[in-house]
């Protein structure tokens, strides 16, 4: 790309948002520029388009916290132009410009290879969400979790992160439950991903009692609120429960007792600032463990046109698992 050329992108500022036609001296500092392939639709972005507080960092920015492409130019030497790369996080689409455009400026140091036998496209349907599913896993694996401690419960089923740590989940041999609100219209969607059982939303999403009966080896959370708390109310002694999201509320109203008189632990998962390490790990066993026709049968594609629209649509939890940017 010619230093003059313009490409498009996707603006906020203060009042609107807007796909635009953009120039290179637009996109800020770094070291590595980037022709985006695709990008994605995840909460997070949905609430910068829609202009809600906690993500942009300031305005105008371009949005999107995932992007998949091709390296264009860089200053290190790592990078040589053509390479396929992904970024999730590490503040691009919050701090820094995002992946919601056909090119993006970063800091090279934060890429990632693409794994070998996942095409660009996959990378995306991946995104944020499913690498967030996968350090799900990794931290329960960690936690010492195998499949015959019994069933792990999956809250936010039909989103992003549920659909994929449902699929992970199963494929690595666990009994998975998932909870949904669209437990009717979504049965055969998340069956057909490995939730053996599905219960509908509302049996977690009211105020319930401290300790309920046990159920659960282990949750993967990406709801909180009262669905996290009445998860933790059904864990067997010594469960987990990994927390990730806020789909119901970012609120904690529960009580010590699954604590402290059933072991229960709590274990916090951030991707923003997962340390490269960990990424790697984890993409190597996204590359290993997911089962690429559940990925494609959970993924749609969409042009640039139409984020404006997903971005209200996630947030409506209208959306169901994971929608692809096509940014080209
Ligand atoms: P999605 O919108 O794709 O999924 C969220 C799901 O939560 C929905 O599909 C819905 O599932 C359920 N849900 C929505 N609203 C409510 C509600 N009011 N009460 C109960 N359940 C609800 O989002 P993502 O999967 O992309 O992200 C999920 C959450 O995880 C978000 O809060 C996001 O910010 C967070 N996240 C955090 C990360 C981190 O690094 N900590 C990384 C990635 C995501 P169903 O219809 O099946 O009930």
């Amino acid at each position: 790309m010619s230093a003059t050329e313009s490409f498009s992108a996707w603006w906020v500022s203060e009042q609107s948002s807007d796909l635009r036609s953009t120039h290179r001296d637009e996109l800020g500092p770094g070291d590595t520029l980037v022709r985006v392939e695709f990008s994605g639709i995840n909460y997070k972005d949905g609430l910068a388009l829609q202009h809600k507080p906690g993500v942009l960092r300031g305005y105008p920015m371009i949005p999107g916290i995932d992007l998949v492409g091709f390296i264009e130019e860089s200053e290190l030497d790592q990078w040589q132009p053509g390479e396929r790369v992904l970024l999730n996080g590490s503040g691009l689409g919050e701090t820094h410009n995002g992946g919601l455009a056909q090119y993006a400026r970063v800091a090279g140091s934060d890429l990632i290879t693409v794994p070998q036998q996942i095409s660009n496209f996959r990378a995306a349907a991946i995104g944020t969400a499913g690498f967030t599913a996968m350090l799900s896993v990794l931290a329960l694996e960690d936690a010492g979790l195998t499949p015959e401690a019994g069933p792990v419960l999956v809250t936010g089923a039909a989103g992003g992160v549920g659909s994929i740590a449902i699929t992970l989940l199963s494929g690595l041999g666990y009994e998975v439950v998932a909870a949904s609100g669209r437990a009717d219209s979504a049965s055969s969607y998340l069956t057909e991903l490995g939730a053996r059982r599905i219960i509908p939303r509302t049996d977690l999403s009211e105020p319930g009692r401290p300790l309920q009966s046990q159920e659960f080896a282990a949750v993967v959370d990406s709801v909180g609120s009262h669905t996290l708390v009445n998860a933790l109310a059904r864990l067997n002694y010594g469960g987990l429960a990994t927390v990730c999201g806020l789909a119901q509320g970012p609120d904690l109203p529960g009580t010590v007792l699954p604590f402290i008189l059933r072991g229960v632990h709590l274990i916090g998962i951030n991707s923003v600032y997962a340390p490269r390490a960990l990424r790697e790990r984890a993409w190597k066993r996204l590359a290993r463990d997911l089962n690429l026709d559940h990925l494609d049968s959970l993924t749609r594609s969409i042009p640039m046109s139409e984020v404006g629209d997903a971005g209200a649509r996630i947030l409506a939890g209208e959306l169901r698992g994971r929608t692809v940017v096509d940014v080209d």
